[in-house]
């Protein structure tokens, strides 16, 4: 008896090599019909008899090629066509678009073996790829996933890579990025003016030679511009940072091989494991004692940033190389990286020394992701490259355009059930970030099909991304000249929205407690929160069940890059006017007289001193206090600081108070400033009161969720997880989305079911 089944799967079905697969398995086992890809993801159709259907219905999870994720299956009965064979069809293009768009994928040990094999025709090709690897997110243009469809569109396929490209049962079998050294792309080194130095794989070579000498070389890579410049030779590290205007913050850098990164770091297992994965991602690894490499790639860090090469141009350089090399996002601080050519003569004409590029075009710029281990799990600090834009499924209604907050940006939308998380974007404090914020929401909204219903935004007023929300909603209740109604607004807080990205994350539903510290957010009273215990409620709103006590910020965002003011605030706080006797305290000496006096002012007649509960400007005033950062170069600075000094192994604990829902430091900024021990004493007692506060609003929970960026803090974390689960509270964190802003879309676009529920 024959039968006709039509399945349609979605998941991560397109780009993977997966209707090459079903080839094979239907033609194995002798059925009839067709496979295609859809907006939606694959279709097939099958005859044959009903025990074979069911045979290829169960093999096709079990033997699906390992990049391959199925996330429905569904099966229909047809009544029997009479197929003559099996065949791979063209794709449809119509319907809503629901099939995944797979991220970016690190070179796989197949293509590997062919670019350093000397018979091979890819033999030395820096663009070579399957349907196991290569680019992806970085040059599709509109789904579905087919050649026209991206940036490899203009190179016409040879004969021998066509051939490769319809065999069924060739690994190239529709890799769309498919090319060779007769018809695909190739490299062209530049001198900053523009003028080419040399071509395809003397420009590989003369790139090296400049790497050896100690050059800055701007490298379009896989997701956009990086800068590359050797790790070892601290005088070329130091020009690359004179010239980003990058003093301190610290650089990520490539290795050529796994036991490269042993000889600087003390890698676990996990972290190992994280390392060759097909994201190939930046991990924070602790740095060994074998091998260092040149002070200023990481000043007074006892992490490093480091990768392996992940495309066939970065094995070539790096096999030439053989040592490490800083590899750091090719931008002028603070501005988006690179994608093109020309824009890179622009903006790095005066850092870089060449240029070396090819002319396969970058859809859209994707930064390397960066990622720490804690607890034996994986945590994602930066989510770009390798993972975006893979979706969170999750219950959330279609249609919501989430902006996120303002700095580490990431945008969201939805479809029935799924967020896409944008990569991350960045800080929106220029035009060009800006302008990489609205392509990315126009991006978003055009690959997925999502026509915006609704709007979510931060709270904050003055965050660009809450401006960009008004404007495109202003009007809302008539239509817009297009006749489409305009999509509603809502704004969400912004550590609600950082609980509600790890509750999405976890599958975890209201009510539950909340552990959210980080630097700054817009509270519901307007003051600056960021030391909040807050209780998400089963009818989508949210409870400030308990804050650490608020303290004025001299100068408001001012003091973000001043800790000594934070300091100085604190100890107005505590002692009043008798906090400027205090001058052999660190932060008071780092001021002038006429500082002091001016902030004396603004103290006492409360001009630009908003209140925050903030934890992280708590880091920040202790290190101050402690003198050891009066003044940072980048967020986050002085609490890495604080964290990196703590190495003392103390259980000791300070003073505080607890009443009302009000967290006091007083107590144990006083018993720190009349402290003796170490610094490294001192930094480790503060770390491990914050962790016992924690513990004594949140005795009670059964589960707790700790999130926020303050979290991003592996010593904060290790030791307040300890604490709960000594408590038996079961501890989650966010681990595939960043505690830090970079989660927040995720949280503004999965609060909407919730805040519809409870209108
Ligand atoms: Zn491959
Ligand atoms: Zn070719
Ligand atoms: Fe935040």
């Amino acid at each position: 008896m024959t039968e006709r089944r039509q399945l349609t799967i979605q998941g991560t079905v397109q780009g993977v090599g997966f209707r090459p697969f079903v080839y094979r398995l239907a033609t194995t086992l002798e059925l009839k019909g067709w496979v295609n890809n859809s907006p939606q993801g694959v279709n097939i159709e099958l005859e044959g008899d009903p025990h074979t259907l069911d045979t290829f219905a169960s093999r096709l999870r079990a033997d699906a090629p390992p990049l391959v994720r199925i996330d429905t299956l569904q099966q229909v009965n047809l009544p029997p066509y009479g197929y003559a064979d099996f065949e791979i069809r063209p794709s449809v293009t119509d319907g809503q678009k629901t099939a995944l768009i797979l991220p970016d994928i690190a070179t796989c040990p197949a293509c590997l073996a062919e670019v350093f094999d000397a018979t091979n025709r890819r033999y030395r090709y820096p663009f070579t790829n399957c349907t196991h690897c290569g680019p992806r997110f970085s040059i599709i243009e509109a789904l579905p996933y087919d050649r026209p469809h991206t940036s490899m569109k203009q190179f016409k396929l040879c004969p021998a890579c066509q051939a490769e490209y319809e065999s069924p049962l060739d690994r190239r079998f529709h890799a769309q990025p498919n090319a060779c050294p007769l018809c695909g792309p190739h490299l062209e080194l530049w001198d900053m003016c523009g003028r080419v130095l040399a071509t395809h794989d003397a420009a590989l070579l003369m790139t090296v030679e400049a790497l050896r000498q100690g050059r800055i070389v701007a490298l379009k890579g896989l997701g956009g511009f990086q800068l590359l410049v050797d790790a070892r030779n601290g005088q070329a590290v130091r020009r690359l940072r004179q010239r980003k205007h990058r003093p301190y913050k610290p650089l990520a850098v490539m290795v050529p091989s796994l036991e490269s990164a042993e000889d600087y770091c003390e890698l676990s297992p996990v972290e190992v494991d994280l390392l060759q994965q097909p994201a190939a991602p930046i991990v924070l690894a602790r740095t060994g004692k074998r091998y260092t490499l040149a002070a200023e790639v990481a000043p007074s860090n006892p992490y490093l940033g480091v990768m392996l090469p992940y495309t066939p141009l970065h094995h070539l350089l790096m096999a030439e190389l053989g040592f490490p090399i800083v590899a750091t996002s090719g931008n002028r601080s603070g501005e988006p990286i690179c994608i093109d050519e020309q824009e890179a003569l622009a903006r790095l004409g005066d850092i870089a020394d060449v240029c070396l590029v090819h002319n396969r075009p970058i859809v859209r710029h994707v930064d390397d992701s960066v990622v720490q281990v804690v607890d034996d799990q994986p945590m994602l600090l930066r989510r770009a490259r390798g993972y975006a834009p893979m979706p969170l499924m999750t219950d959330v209604e279609a249609g919501v355009l989430a902006v996120g907050a303002h700095q580490k940006n990431t945008v969201a939308v939805s479809t029935e059930g799924q967020v896409f998380l944008s990569q991350h974007i960045g800080d929106l404090d220029n035009a060009a970030t800006l302008s990489a914020f609205e392509q990315s929401v126009a991006d978003l909204q055009r690959l997925y099909g999502v026509e915006p219903t609704v709007v979510v935004h931060d709270l904050h007023p003055d965050y660009a991304s809450s401006h960009y929300a008004q404007l495109m909603t202003a009007g809302a209740t008539s239509p817009d000249p297009t006749g489409r109604p305009r999509p509603r607004r809502l704004a969400l807080q912004h550590h609600h929205a950082h609980l509600l990205a790890a509750m999405a994350e976890h599958h975890l539903s209201a009510p539950i407690m909340g552990v959210v510290w980080d630097g700054t957010g817009y509270g519901t009273d307007g003051t600056i929160w960021g030391g909040e215990f807050l209780r998400a409620e089963a009818d989508g709103s949210c409870t400030r069940v308990a804050h650490l006590r608020p303290f004025p910020l001299i100068g408001g965002e001012q003091a973000v890059k001043e800790p000594r003011r934070v300091a100085l605030g604190l100890l107005y706080a505590l002692l009043g006017e008798a906090a400027f006797e205090h001058e052999d305290l660190s932060p008071l000496q780092s001021f002038s007289h006429q500082e002091l006096s001016i902030m004396r002012r603004m103290l006492q007649q409360s001009i630009n001193c908003p209140l925050t509960s903030s934890m992280g400007r708590l880091f920040d005033g202790v290190a101050s206090l402690l003198g050891l950062m009066q003044t940072t170069s980048f967020e986050g600075q002085a609490a890495m600081a604080l964290e990196y000094v703590a190495t003392a192994e103390t259980e000791a604990v300070y003073p505080f108070a607890y009443a009302d829902g009000v967290v006091d430091w007083e107590p144990m900024v006083q018993a720190i400033l009349n402290a003796n021990e170490s610094i490294a004493q001192i930094a480790r007692t503060f770390h491990n009161t914050l962790v016992q506060m924690m513990a004594v609003v949140v005795a009670n929970e059964a589960q707790v969720i700790l999130t926020g960026g303050c979290f991003q803090n592996r010593l904060l974390l290790q030791s307040a997880l300890q604490q709960l689960r000594h408590l038996k509270i079961n501890p989650y964190w966010p681990q595939q989305i960043p505690p830090n802003d970079g989660g927040i879309a995720l949280g503004q676009a999965v609060s909407i079911k919730k805040v519809y529920a409870c209108v």
